[in-house]
């Protein structure tokens, strides 16, 4: 992928930020325990966050890619920031698709704007990988519906202004055919929520939300009847692509430090790059994170297209994260002793990157996906 003159500018506005502003303050906000809503502002008002939805509702109107280079240059600074703009784009993508015009005139501009989060609600407590087996239950009442149930392993569970829930309205045997979704606000009457203690992420803080006898009006319900899985799935094939490449923010950053310090750091009376040991593992992780970053900005190049693009979203789903991870560890290893403190970044970007080997869908869940699009129903287990 070689950028046009747009998207170098805004990549390298993006850049910009992210060493000046989220690099130096990555290892403190690590120390966080909910989002930082000046942060989002300072973003929102740059443009970063709305790269590539439509200008009539205050966004950039640029391709998936433009959001893929974004993306990448936020992920080498703060790899938890770089996660806001494919939580707006995806989102706002998703209600201004199928959610009726008084919720897009109301909160799309403010999610745009950074003073708004919204949270996706699909996992439920007893697993996410069958996902379209959830019994969080939505029942009609007159103009209303009536939500029971509870949701679990929710990105910005704590700090989220607004939720999008799928709720079952069908039967169990209507499987993902029996999904509704549904627009909720914080402040609801009947919600409440949890905050988990992660291994990673822990800015933006996952947990559960738990529903009882939440009365949503039937005007808030996102698409029609049936339809909530089918609408959100569509979704993640988008944000899959742009996972892979915050991961290869994060260990480009980790890679250029290791680099850096291999060039100074003697061993032997000899600067230890002189080492193949040390050299040729950073050169493998240089060539494996530089061919899922092409993976992935042709996966987005293909949505821009029009082009079926499922497979190899799961593709960069599956191999992103997981790479970053290996390719940070070799990094802090280069570090020797020094690489064995949470004073530098790598054990952060490590737990951090590990996240998305879970959420999102696991790896194993993408092969499905992968192996579905080669033998079709033949690969799927029952
Ligand atoms: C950082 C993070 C953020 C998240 N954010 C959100 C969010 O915003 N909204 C939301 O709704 N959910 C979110 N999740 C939940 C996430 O989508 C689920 O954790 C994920 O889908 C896996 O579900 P599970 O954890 O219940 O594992 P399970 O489904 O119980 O699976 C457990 C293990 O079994 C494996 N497994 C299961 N089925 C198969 C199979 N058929 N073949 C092979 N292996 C299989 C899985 O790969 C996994 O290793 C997040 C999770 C994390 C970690």
């Amino acid at each position: 992928m070689i950028p046009d003159d747009d998207q170098k500018a805004l990549g390298e506005a993006a850049r910009k930020f992210s060493r000046e502003v989220l690099l130096p303050g990555y290892l403190k906000r690590d120390k966080a325990t909910c989002w930082d809503r000046d942060l989002a502002r300072e973003m929102g008002g740059l443009g970063l966050l709305g790269v590539s939805l439509p200008e009539e509702v205050g966004g950039l109107g640029e391709r998936s890619v433009t959001l893929g280079i974004v993306t990448e240059e936020l992920g080498y600074g703060d790899y938890n920031v770089s996660q806001l703009p494919i939580n707006v784009c995806l989102n706002a993508s998703i209600l201004l698709r199928s959610a009726p015009k008084h919720i897009v005139e109301e909160w799309v501009p403010q999610m745009l704007t950074g003073d708004k989060l919204m949270a996706i609600c699909l996992t439920e407590p007893r697993g996410g990988s069958d996902a379209a087996n959830i019994q969080l239950r939505a029942h009609r009442s007159g103009d209303d519906y009536i939500l029971n149930g509870e949701k679990t392993s929710i990105t910005f569970a704590g700090d989220a202004d607004i939720f999008l829930v799928f709720a079952r309205t069908g039967t169990v045997e209507d499987g993902a055919k029996g999904v509704t979704a549904f627009f909720v606000t914080e402040g609801t009457k009947g919600i409440s929520r949890s905050r988990f203690d992660d291994v990673g992420s822990r800015i933006i803080g996952r947990g559960s939300l738990f529903f009882e006898d939440v009365v949503v009006p039937a005007r808030n319900r996102v698409g029609d009847e049936g339809k909530g899985f089918t609408q959100v799935m569509q979704g993640f094939d988008y944000s899959r692509a742009l996972l892979g490449l915050q991961a290869c923010g994060a260990a480009q950053a980790s890679l250029d430090e290791a680099w850096a310090y291999a060039k100074e750091r003697e061993a032997f009376g000899r600067p230890i790059g002189q080492f193949q040991g040390v050299s040729f593992p950073l050169a493998e992780g240089e060539s494996k994170i530089a061919a899922i970053r092409q993976l992935c900005y042709h996966t987005l190049e293909l949505r821009d297209a029009g082009l079926e693009h499922t497979a190899q979203s799961a593709m960069c789903k599956s191999m992103g994260p997981e790479t970053a991870f290996n390719v940070i560890h070799q990094c802090l290893l280069t570090f020797g002793h020094y690489g064995w403190t949470m004073e530098t970044a790598h054990q952060q970007r490590m737990r951090d990157v590990m996240g998305q080997e879970i959420g999102d869908g696991t790896a194993n869940i993408m092969k499905q996906i992968i192996s579905r699009s080669r033998i079709g129903r033949a690969a799927i287990q029952y």
